[in-house]
């Protein structure tokens, strides 16, 4: 420990010592779902505010993409316009074991994160936040959207759904309260005694069109 705090001061350079988590699709809008990105890659006015900040960057995984059946999210998109069929009608009994399997995915991620902040803090470095993103089921923060009511209105899309249907379907299950992984997250931090504040990228504003609020309110 003495000879780690020797080198530190030794060999003091130019970086910051603060880094912000970032949910994954901050960073890389193709991971959201089909309809729901508004850039074609990075968010700009996150990173700009991280890079004016000098805050390091850390991309947490997508949680949907490693639960869900990759990229696309495949296991969710079958039912998108399964109105009607065999999928819909046994819709009530796969549910709970998708539930469970989701959960079980985020716990490990979220411990695989805690466990990268603890690395963070105990190395002397301020992690000055978790950034999650309203509006969605996994990683809102102060926004969610109930995942069983999302799924009924994905199973009614008709066959000329556009990506604005999606959103509305988005915009209009808006409900307070912290998505899955989110949940799991501050669950796994708490348990190693770490004190993290959880900041929220404005989704909801950003499918409007309308101008996403600054990452912290002194910006
Ligand atoms: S909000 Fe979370 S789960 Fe949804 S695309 Fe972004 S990183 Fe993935």
């Amino acid at each position: 420990m003495a000879n780690t705090d020797r080198w530190k001061r030794q060999l003091t350079d130019h970086r910051s010592k603060k880094v912000v988590f970032l949910s994954h699709c901050l960073l890389n809008q193709n991971t959201r779902y089909l309809g729901g990105a508004c850039e074609r890659g990075a968010t700009p006015s996150v990173v700009a505010e991280c890079l004016e900040r000098g805050w390091g960057i850390v991309q947490m995984q997508c949680p949907e993409q490693r639960a869900w059946g990759g990229v696309l999210k495949r296991h969710l998109l079958r039912y998108y316009g399964s109105q009607g069929t065999l999928l819909d009608r046994t819709r009530n009994l796969v549910l709970p074991i998708l539930l469970w399997y989701t959960r079980l995915i985020y716990r490990r991620l979220a411990k695989q994160v805690a466990r990268e902040i603890a690395d963070y803090t105990t190395s002397g470095f301020e992690v000055v936040g978790i950034m999650g993103v309203n509006g969605s089921p996994s990683c809102g923060t102060e926004q969610t959207i109930g995942f069983r009511q999302s799924l009924q209105r994905v199973v009614n899309l008709t066959s000329s759904a556009t990506r604005h249907d999606m959103n509305a379907i988005v915009l209009s299950s808006l409900t307070p309260g912290r998505g899955l992984f989110i949940d799991a997250l501050q669950r796994e931090i708490k348990r190693l005694g770490l004190n993290v504040p959880y900041l929220a990228f404005d989704l909801p504003s950003e499918l409007r069109e309308q101008p996403i609020a600054p990452i912290l309110s002194d910006a």
